[in-house]
């Protein structure tokens, strides 16, 4: 399309690459869209959130509502496995353990809680007791465990791959490498100062995880800044197993382990992807911390991967050196700017984001294109953020915002 002036103009440009932007770009181009996506960086840098080998994805949330778009998102990442020829998910399921010396109240656990909440919402878990767990799982030590056979991790570099080829049998254009300098939507066309010239579109999605605030900064008019905070994993680490030993821990034949309250997750080996055992130590949003007697990686092994001892060690140096996106309220940011109809926002993902990555293209792309999204999405609105800003901004400290 083309203004009076005969000046190109596209439907839409995705400011942001990566997996949330890409998905956005790939859904839009699907529909004939004529699509552009400008990163300031390179798509797939090693200091993004979208870089890694696995990130799991699993429904076990403690809210009907995320319990149902993890489910939504699950049936999505199946149709673009189909339309793309991919294998994006490995099906390994995944486990939330619980062990009476660890997590004296089982009542509270996270398993327990989550399965409630997902078997309220219609999802099906299925609940181990501790001789089961002998007889399936000989490496582990836990009473209980709670475990969606739908569940297990994504192969991140199967999705950027496909992800990129259809983008370009799409005909998207990706600029890496491009600076915004200055964003101005007069109502028809969005307007992108970029330090290699200006890009014309009738819509804008940002999706720039850390850079979204100074991104926000430079849209004419805007006042919206969304308290986002920075965090990361505290510990990670790889296990290989002795090779006799090996076999048990292939994604074929184990789940995806976590114990939340604790702020453990497991990662299995995954044939062509991972060679190794992961094992990460996070502070999970939704659960207090420090009310175990779990406090780092090896006191998890020792207490209830016992078979993962004598495995060679090391630190995770090669993946997951980036940090995950927090909202002040602990809400994803999903939505029109306040104030524009042209400009939508997407971030605060709060290290859970990659498996909703289908789910929020496609409500990005259903707002940027204007067709009306099918799904509630009214308590992820980024106006909630709009006219408080100054007080929210001033509450924190300067450092907090980024
Ligand atoms: C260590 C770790 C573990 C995680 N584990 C899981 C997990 O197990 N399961 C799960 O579901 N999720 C997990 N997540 C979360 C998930 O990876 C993220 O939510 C998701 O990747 C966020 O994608 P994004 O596209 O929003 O952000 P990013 O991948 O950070 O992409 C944003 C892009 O915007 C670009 N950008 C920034 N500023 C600008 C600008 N001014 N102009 C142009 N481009 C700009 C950046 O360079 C970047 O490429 C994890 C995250 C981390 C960090």
């Amino acid at each position: 399309m083309t203004d009076s002036a005969g000046e190109d103009i596209l439907d839409l440009v995705v400011v942001g690459g990566g997996v949330m932007g890409l998905f956005t770009a790939c859904q839009a181009a699907a529909t004939g869209a004529r699509v552009a996506v400008l990163e300031a960086g390179r798509i797939g840098d090693p200091r993004t959130a979208s870089y890694g080998r696995t990130r799991s994805y699993r429904r076990d949330y403690l809210d009907t509502q995320y319990v149902r778009l993890a489910d939504e998102a699950m049936r999505l990442w199946t149709e673009f496995e189909g339309d793309r020829g991919v294998r994006a998910l490995v099906r390994c399921g995944c486990m939330n353990i619980a062990a009476e010396t660890v997590t004296p109240d089982l009542d509270g656990t996270y398993g327990r809680r989550s399965t409630a909440v997902m078997r309220s919402a219609g999802v099906a878990a299925d609940v181990l007791d501790a001789a089961q767990l002998r007889a399936r799982f000989g490496y582990l030590r836990a009473d209980e465990a709670h475990l969606d056979p739908g569940a297990g991790v994504v192969d991140l570099a199967a999705v950027t791959r496909a992800l990129l080829g259809a983008l370009v049998e799409g005909g998207v254009a990706i600029r890496e490498g491009v600076e915004v300098l200055g964003i101005v939507d007069d109502g028809e066309v969005v307007r992108v100062a970029t330090g290699a010239g200006e890009v014309r579109a009738r819509a804008l999605v940002i999706t720039a995880g850390h850079g979204t605030n100074d991104l926000l900064h430079r849209l004419e008019g805007c006042r919206l800044q969304i308290p986002l905070t920075r965090d990361r994993p505290s510990e990670a680490k790889y296990f290989v197993p002795h090779p006799a030993d090996r076999a048990q821990f292939t994604a074929d034949r184990m789940p995806v382990i976590a114990y939340l309250d604790t702020g453990i997750y497991v990662h299995p080996i995954v044939d062509g992807v991972i060679d190794a055992v992961k094992v990460g130590y996070y502070n999970p949003p939704d659960v207090p911390r420090g009310t175990t007697t779990i406090r780092n990686i090896a006191e998890f092994v020792d207490q209830c991967m016992p078979g993962l001892q004598g495995a060679d060690v090391s630190d995770v140096l090669d993946v997951d050196q980036c940090d995950y996106d927090l909202v002040s309220d602990d809400e994803f940011v999903l939505g029109l700017v306040p104030g524009y109809q042209n400009v939508s926002v997407g971030v605060g993902w709060r290290g859970t984001g990659y498996k909703f990555a289908p789910w929020v293209g496609r409500v990005l792309c259903q707002l940027a294109l204007k067709t009306g999204t099918e799904y509630d999405i009214t308590r992820f609105d980024p106006a909630r953020f709009g006219d408080r800003v100054d007080d929210r901004a001033s509450a924190l400290l300067p450092d907090e915002v980024h």
